[in-house]
């Protein structure tokens, strides 16, 4: 039956990307304000925070694909940081013709100065149960998923669509996923959004994981 607020009120949906919307934007302000000291701009900010998780570097192609930003923008947002020397091309072992682009001690020492996460932001999620946290968590892949399958936002290195990634395959609640790489035991908090080590699933295969992952968790199967 409908109430009067229902005639008051947007849409649940409207309502949670309104929120998500005000989060995102309390985001960004915060990454000006704690790129600005450090003489970067909120992309190079996050340039060499991605850059210090992959000490072997990245191509340029691949921050570029990671961040979403267009080559001319990548490009620009590098030549400071290689100036500054806080960053340095590098061959790329794996193609003789190819560069990549790794972080110096300088570039690690100016990124350390910058917290990872606004502390805020770590206010509020340390405010939630770790039952919400876990929640919260799955809900959060699944629409970064669902972005990326929609094109919406750069593929990233998700357990959900790895080919290691074998969800619910273990009758332990608390870690019931495998990850058949490294061939151990895992649970949803576990679940990664970076990987270095994610090899893509072919579609079909990805397809069918996610509807695993999506739905109840099954009987066990077999590793
Ligand atoms: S290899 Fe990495 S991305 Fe793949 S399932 Fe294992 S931990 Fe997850």
């Amino acid at each position: 039956m409908e109430t009067l607020f229902d005639t008051m009120t947007a849409p649940l949906g409207n309502s949670v990307a309104t929120g998500l919307s005000r989060l995102a934007l309390a985001l960004k302000t915060n990454a000006s304000q704690a790129a600005q000291p450090l003489g970067l701009s909120p992309t190079q900010t996050q340039v060499l925070a991605l850059l210090r998780t992959q000490p072997g570097g990245y191509r340029p192609s691949q921050l570029a694909q990671t961040l979403a930003l267009g080559a001319p923008a990548m490009s620009e947002a590098l030549q400071p940081l290689l100036t500054r020397a806080l960053a340095a091309q590098q061959p790329d072992p794996t193609d003789r013709r190819a560069k990549r682009i790794a972080i110096t001690d300088a570039g690690l020492a100016v990124i350390a100065q910058a917290a990872d996460w606004p502390e805020a932001l770590l206010d509020t999620v340390a405010d939630l149960s770790p039952e919400e946290q876990t929640v919260f968590y799955r809900v959060i892949l699944k629409m970064i998923r669902n972005l990326q399958s929609a094109g919406s936002v750069p593929v990233g290195r998700l357990c959900v669509t790895c080919t290691h990634f074998r969800p619910y395959v273990h009758e332990d609640t608390d870690t019931p996923h495998h990850c058949t790489l490294v061939d151990a035991a895992f649970g949803d908090r576990h679940l990664r959004l970076d990987c270095p080590e994610q090899q893509p699933a072919p579609p079909d295969l990805a397809e069918a994981t996610w509807q695993r992952f999506l739905a109840a968790p099954p009987s066990p199967l077999p590793v």
